[in-house]
């Protein structure tokens, strides 16, 4: 054990105290106030970690509400060390009270404990841990306390510009061993008109509650003109159970509704869920052919519901360090006779994203759909003898003796608000992802070792 560790070792108990204080302020986006852009908990949250930095003897920064930050050493050149100190609410499902940081045998239960107070407040201990032990580092060593990660991702441009860009840094806001690849991410929307009806009218059409998760349920309406109601659902019933479809199918006076069941998943990983809007279009398209919206919705549903790859619209590809790109119709809605659908499309980390989005938009035009840009995240991508990723995947491997390998993902994390900053933590490899679910809590064991290797992986990075 180091010396470093030693010390760490010793103060965890007030580590603790410290993250408990701050898993206490309930600190959930809430409406600006002067000097406060994200509401009155989440400046509480970031005054409280300065006033901790200050006690710990740190100097410490203020950048108008929007990052804090405090540091430790000397040099032109820092290391960063990013995260945040707003949580997302803490929804239902809880056993335990969100905002009181339990203690429980092991345990530290509590909103934020590791999305991501239990990690950053950690970070600026470690800052006060290499000054008891004298160590002086090559650069100075700033841990950042962002303020805006969970929503729009408006504090780090305001860091970037008024703050020198850091030499190189880590967030421990993902996973170990280090992400070193992640997605470029492209959130188009699609939309054209639907041809009205004949005997039976599309009154509604709609699946998906956000862009970035697989339906697993989606709706229509329809209207019924030529024939009764009854005699739609009998049609839609039988269509339905010749599939193996699970729907239900109920009216109301002249109006028929319908629901298909899918099955929800990330959309990151579109491939894992059973998108429910294909299953409704194909249930709707089978049971009325003659209709005039059928060939157009059929078309629709190969084109842009239905796979999860972007064959349809010709854009599947993979790379080696990322994997195969991705394509998730997450919202659907019918307005006006309007058919618009909204995709989340995750891209190889090596592709020209601009390229890609032309690809999409000429084939989109040539079969009649409008396409506007809702997102464009470009792709993270720093190969593993690299800064800092090299260096990261040594320390995490002589702390934990594994043969670690890098890993690539298709979701964002807050490593792309910074340049030559990758996700490092807090998550070990097989342990469950709890950011974000009921019950969120810290296992005291885990939380010291992620102490340990991100105190050494600060060493290494500042030497
Ligand atoms: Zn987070």
């Amino acid at each position: 054990m180091t010396e470093l560790d030693q010390v760490i070792n010793a103060l965890f108990p007030d580590i603790l105290r410290s993250v408990q204080e701050s898993v206490r302020i309930p600190s959930v986006l809430g409406e600006p106030r002067q000097g406060k852009p994200f509401g009155e908990e989440i400046d509480r949250a970031l005054c409280h970690a300065l006033e901790t930095a200050r006690s710990l003897g740190l100097r410490t920064g203020n950048l108008g509400g929007y990052v804090g930050y405090a540091e430790y050493g000397e040099g032109p050149e820092t290391v960063a060390v990013l995260g945040h100190l707003d949580v997302v609410p803490a929804g239902s499902g809880w056993t335990r009270p969100p905002f009181d940081a339990v203690l429980e045998g092991d345990r530290l239960y509590g909103r934020g404990t590791v999305d991501d107070k239990g990690p950053i407040i950690g970070a600026l201990w470690i800052l006060h841990c290499l000054d008891r032990c004298g160590i002086v580092p090559g650069r100075r060593i700033r841990v950042l306390l962002g303020t805006d990660e969970e929503s729009g991702r408006r504090d780090m441009p305001r860091y970037l510009a008024e703050e020198k860009a850091p030499h190189c840094g880590f967030t421990p806001d993902g996973a170990f061993p280090v992400v070193n690849a992640e997605k470029g991410q492209l959130r188009l929307s699609l939309s054209r008109q639907l041809p009205e009806g004949d005997a039976v009218r599309l009154v509604a059409f709609e699946g998906g509650t956000v862009i970035n998760a697989v339906p697993g349920e989606a709706s229509a309406t329809l209207a019924s003109g030529a024939f009764s109601p009854e005699r739609l659902i009998a049609a839609l019933r039988a269509t339905a159970r010749k599939n193996g479809c699970e729907a239900r199918i109920s009216g109301t006076g002249s109006l028929v509704s319908l629901t298909v069941k899918g099955r929800s998943a990330h959309g990151s990983t579109p491939e894992l869920g059973v998108n429910a809007l294909p299953l409704l279009a194909g249930l709707l398209v089978e049971t009325f052919p003659e209709e005039p919206w059928a060939p157009v919705l059929e078309r629709t549903a190969s084109l842009l519901l239905g796979d999860t790859e972007g064959r349809g619209l010709g854009i599947a590809a993979e790379d080696a360090p990322s994997g195969r790109l991705t394509c998730n119709a997450g919202l659907a809605s019918l307005k006006n006779g309007h058919l618009s659908v909204s995709l989340d499309i995750r891209h190889p980390v090596t592709f020209d994203q601009e390229e890609l989005f032309r690809a999409v938009e000429v084939r989109a035009l040539e079969e009649g759909y409008a396409v506007s840009v809702l997102r464009k995240a470009p792709p993270l991508w720093i190969p593993e003898d690299a800064e800092p990723v090299g260096t990261l995947l040594r320390v995490y491997r002589e702390q934990t003796r594994e043969d670690a390998r890098p890993l690539s993902m298709g979701g964002g994390t807050y490593a792309k608000s910074l340049p030559r900053t990758v996700a490092f933590g807090p998550r070990f490899p097989g342990c469950p992802d709890l950011a974000h679910q009921p019950d969120e809590y810290l296992i005291f064991e885990e939380y010291l070792r992620l102490l340990r290797i991100m105190g050494a992986a600060m060493v290494a990075l500042s030497s």
